[in-house]
């Protein structure tokens, strides 16, 4: 016999994304069930955890998650570039720590969290849309049925998959990291390391968490490269690689391994009785493949949208077209932009990015960090297109706005 659960709203993944939703669905009254294959919220990393203080500040997420970063610096395999700021404006999460806050969070609002639950089906209505889902938890086959479904299951996109809206990413990150504890890091700095040598379409990454405790990493893009990450990682980190080598003794801690979408915003997010939210969605930043910020905020906005939907009795794709306007609006010309840019990076040789960091270099912190999160705003690119004459720093602007 199969358990069986009813709710309003059944949230699958509970993810950044997925726990934003319930928080904000659950605020709104109606009851949710949150679905987690894993046994306990978070409890594989599969992120770097790059984000950034002001989207921390505005999602209330508590100061001891994070160890902020102040100075951003650069190394090519001729060319090292650091960028200072006067105060800290990005961070690197305690992953752990927020997303299990994000879960209390949805938890504290009256949502419910299920762990070590698989979702590998879907239930449809005579109409085929979609009305629950089913899957393998500690006693064998369970089913959730709901008014509405959050597909907030990450890089596999189970439920989109199941109903048939979505196929395998087609171009996607693979990312490959330790964490480690390090005998010498200034914790106030991050290193990013391009180059063939470092990833041949992609870049490596030495995030320093406090504590002497740093992620180094390696990320490839797909298809563009068949370079295995986590062999890279372990030929940079034997080889002590630029500024891997200055880290003096390395003790690993933990290995983390993910995959990030990388398809622009290809992806239909809503249908009668389905929202799509964070990587299932799509939506990350395709510059430095950052998603975080993104699974919280539009996670957040899926979770009003169909809990209002809900409370309305009405969860047709119509209805829920708010979201999917909303998010766009916010993000759809930015991550195009952001495309371009990472387009221009795949293709660039170990020459070419030496003279791309002197090209860097010329940004002010506050323009650095609009860049590198794809604010591609046009005021923001009128204001740095007149402050910087020099014509290659010019260029790289024209290109965000589509000029050649
Ligand atoms: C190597 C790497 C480094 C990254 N670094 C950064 C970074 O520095 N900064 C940044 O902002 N972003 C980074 N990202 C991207 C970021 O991790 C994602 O954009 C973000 O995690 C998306 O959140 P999500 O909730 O949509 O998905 P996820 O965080 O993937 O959460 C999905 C959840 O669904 C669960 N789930 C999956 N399938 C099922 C199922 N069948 N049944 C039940 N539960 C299921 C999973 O266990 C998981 O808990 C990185 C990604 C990778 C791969």
């Amino acid at each position: 016999m199969s358990e069986e659960y009813h709710y309003d709203l059944v949230v699958v993944g509970g993810g950044p994304a997925g726990s934003s939703a319930a928080y904000e669905a659950a605020r709104n009254g109606i009851r949710v069930a949150v679905l987690e294959k894993e046994n306990s919220i978070a409890e594989t990393v599969r992120t770097s955890g790059v984000t950034w203080i002001q989207n921390i500040k505005e999602f209330g997420i508590p100061d001891d998650c994070y160890n902020p970063i102040k100075n951003f610096s650069f190394c090519s395999p001729n060319n090292e570039v650091t960028i200072s700021d006067s105060v800290p404006r990005a961070a690197v999460l305690d992953v752990r720590k927020t997303y299990r806050w994000l879960a209390q969070e949805a938890k504290q609002s009256g949502a419910d969290i299920f762990v070590k639950i698989n979702v590998n089906n879907v239930i449809k209505d005579e109409m085929g849309d979609i009305i629950g889902v089913s899957g393998v938890g500690p006693n064998g086959k369970i089913t959730f049925h709901s008014k509405a479904v959050i597909d907030a299951s990450g890089f596999p996109s189970v439920v989109a998959k199941a109903m048939g809206f979505a196929t395998q990413w087609k171009r996607f990150g693979a990312g490959a990291e330790y964490e480690v504890k390090v005998e010498n890091i200034d914790p106030d700095t991050w290193w990013l390391m391009v180059g063939q040598q470092y990833s041949p379409a992609g870049y490596a990454w030495i995030f320093p968490l406090g504590n002497n405790i740093v992620r180094i990493g390696v990320g490839v893009g797909k298809p563009e490269s068949n370079v295995d990450p986590t062999q890279r990682l372990k030929e940079l980190m034997d080889s002590k690689l630029g500024p891997i080598k200055k880290l003096g003794k390395i003790s690993p801690i933990e290995f983390h391994y993910g995959l990030i979408p990388n398809d622009g915003l290809s992806r239909k997010t809503v249908f009668n009785n389905l929202i799509l939210v964070g990587d299932s969605a799509g939506q990350a930043n395709p510059l430095v493949l950052e998603g975080i910020r993104y699974a919280i905020k539009f996670g957040r906005a899926a979770g009003k949208v169909a809990s209002d939907a809900i409370k309305a009795g009405n969860t047709d794709e119509n209805y829920l077209k708010a979201y999917e306007e909303n998010w766009k609006k916010e993000i759809e010309s930015k991550i195009n932009s952001a495309g371009k840019v990472q387009d221009r990076w795949i293709g660039l040789s170990d020459e070419e990015w030496d003279k791309e960091l002197d090209i860097i270099k010329e940004l002010k912190p506050e323009e650095f960090i609009d860049f590198i999160k794809a604010e591609f705003g046009l005021s923001n690119m009128i204001k740095l297109a007149t402050h910087h004459p020099k014509l290659a720093v010019r260029q790289l602007f024209n290109l965000v706005k589509g000029k050649k």
